[in-house]
């Protein structure tokens, strides 16, 4: 099967702005950013949504977690804030079926998560 589009992102076979990488997480700036600060967290392994999160894999939700507090602090927004997304199926619109988190910063966002 075809690698995702974020697969091929990992593989440096599509470029992209990379703010974190680690052995087994990366992040990189949104392509469309909807903030001034638009990073999206994924895990190097393909898991394609939240569902799949099983026993086996939930130890890259942690490493997740703990590389977003590392980019917040970099990006100088840890104390000033972030939204973090996660969309999961159709319903939520996602659009790349490999499991991301997008972290948004730097400007004051609304009460409304809903955009
Ligand atoms: P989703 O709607 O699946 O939660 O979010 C997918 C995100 O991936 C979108 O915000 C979109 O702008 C971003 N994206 C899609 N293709 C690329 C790409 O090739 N490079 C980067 N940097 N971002 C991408
Ligand atoms: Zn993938």
């Amino acid at each position: 099967m075809e690698d995702c589009i974020f697969c091929k992102i990992i593989k440096d076979e599509i470029p992209s702005e990379k703010v974190y990488e680690d052995d087994e997480i990366l992040a990189f700036k949104d392509i469309k950013p909807s903030a001034p600060i638009h990073i999206l967290v994924i895990p190097k392994k393909h898991i394609s949504t939240l569902m799949e999160v099983n026993d086996e894999n939930m130890y890259l939700m942690e490493k997740i977690m703990k590389a977003i507090q590392k980019i917040a602090k970099k990006q100088g927004v840890d104390k000033t804030g972030f939204r973090l997304i996660a969309n999961c199926g159709p319903d939520s619109g996602q659009e790349v079926m490999h499991i991301h988190f997008h972290l948004l910063a730097g400007k004051k966002m609304g009460p409304k998560i809903i955009a």
